[in-house]
């Protein structure tokens, strides 16, 4: 069985600095086509200079493995001393979207990010998002309570939901993706909210639970992770995880796109300090989304209608939600069994796990 399908977008993706996208490069920019790259790198990428020097490392690397297809969308990151001049002048530098960590949430976000409970201060630059004809990415948790208590990192997400409804409400011309949505409540929001909010979904959350991945150390029930698949958001329930599904592969999803958000770390940052991501190539992804499609489907639906649908997650919606052409290249996917192989160092997303269908390269 063969399947050709539209060249996909892969807009979230860690490329990192130094040592690691030298490694990592190849595996996260061939067979996509835009691929939005985040700025929370060590120094952070929140200003003009270094988002031009950012994207022309990225081009440097696209020439080096001669990536035709590769497009790299380059984020300025929102801080505490992030302005609505800082925006406009990254855009014009060649920022492809404003990214926003609420402060403590997660990597690079520290002291630096805006908290959810000082977000309505720097409504403005989101509004300059809007103006300069990018989206306005953000990623939704709460880690903390006002009075500084910390919240379980699985409530995280439905904590943040009324800051969402906020900022929705009072930023209603800016286009907004609400990154790697990871629980039912987060996805149905974003189901009946405005035409310009999307959601990003990432692979992680639509094939694995918390529960093979927590221990729980009775009797105080914490609970401990299998820190090769920890990420933020968490790892959610098998109610989350099939309304994901249900949206993704839904007729008319006019507002929910892929992502994989590959986070990659050395496996001493995974298993000793704890670092989250998931580090997850293309070639992994893009024939595990199709796989999920497919037998999702195909009992219910002729094939043609299993690849728009596909095609739509994969590639048409985040076209739509960044204002980019349509890829006009095609993949083809072989049905055929594989094995994920390692990497020295790096943990891989379903390594030494078998996928059923493959990209066959020309
Ligand atoms: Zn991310």
């Amino acid at each position: 069985m063969k399947a050709m399908v539209r060249g996909s977008n892969n807009p979230h993706v860690h490329f990192r600095e130094g040592d690691m996208i030298e490694i990592i490069f190849p595996y996260l920019a061939s067979h996509v086509g835009y691929v939005t790259c985040m700025g929370n790198t060590p120094e952070l990428i929140d200003r003009p200079e270094r988002v031009t020097k950012y994207r022309d490392d990225l081009l440097r690397l696209r020439d080096k493995y001669k990536l035709e297809h590769f497009q790299p969308v380059v984020t300025v990151m929102m801080t505490r001393d992030s302005t609505p001049k800082i925006i406009e002048d990254s855009v014009k530098a060649g920022a492809g979207a404003v990214k926003d960590i609420p402060g403590q949430t997660s990597t690079g976000s520290g002291e630096k990010g805006v908290s959810l409970f000082e977000q309505h201060k720097y409504y403005d630059c989101a509004k300059a998002a809007g103006n300069c004809g990018v989206p306005y990415l953000k990623h939704w948790e709460l880690a903390y309570t006002i009075d500084g208590q910390e919240i379980d990192e699985l409530d995280r997400e439905h904590k943040a939901i009324p800051f969402v409804e906020d900022m929705i409400k009072n930023v209603p011309d800016t286009t907004i993706v609400i990154e790697h949505i990871s629980t039912d409540r987060l996805a149905c929001l974003v189901e009946t909210a405005p035409s310009n909010i999307f959601g990003s979904i990432a692979i992680q959350h639509m094939v694995y639970t918390c529960h093979p991945d927590f221990k729980y150390s009775l009797p105080d029930l914490s609970y401990r992770y299998n820190w090769l698949n920890y990420c933020k958001p968490v790892l959610k329930h098998h109610d989350d995880q099939e309304k994901l599904i249900a949206c993704t592969t839904a007729e008319n999803n006019t507002k929910f796109f892929a992502i994989t958000d590959a986070a990659p770390w050395y496996l001493q940052q995974k298993l000793k300090d704890h670092k989250p991501g998931i580090f997850t190539p293309n070639n992994v992804w893009i024939p595990m989304v199709w796989e999920i499609f497919w037998y999702n489907l195909i009992r219910k639906e002729w094939p043609k209608e299993i690849i728009r649908r596909y095609n739509r997650f994969m590639s048409e919606i985040s076209a739509e939600a960044y204002n980019w052409p349509l890829n006009d290249w095609e993949l083809t996917l072989q049905e055929d069994i594989w094995t994920v192989p390692g990497l020295k160092d790096v943990p891989v997303f379903w390594e030494g796990k078998d996928v059923n269908w493959v990209i066959q390269d020309k």
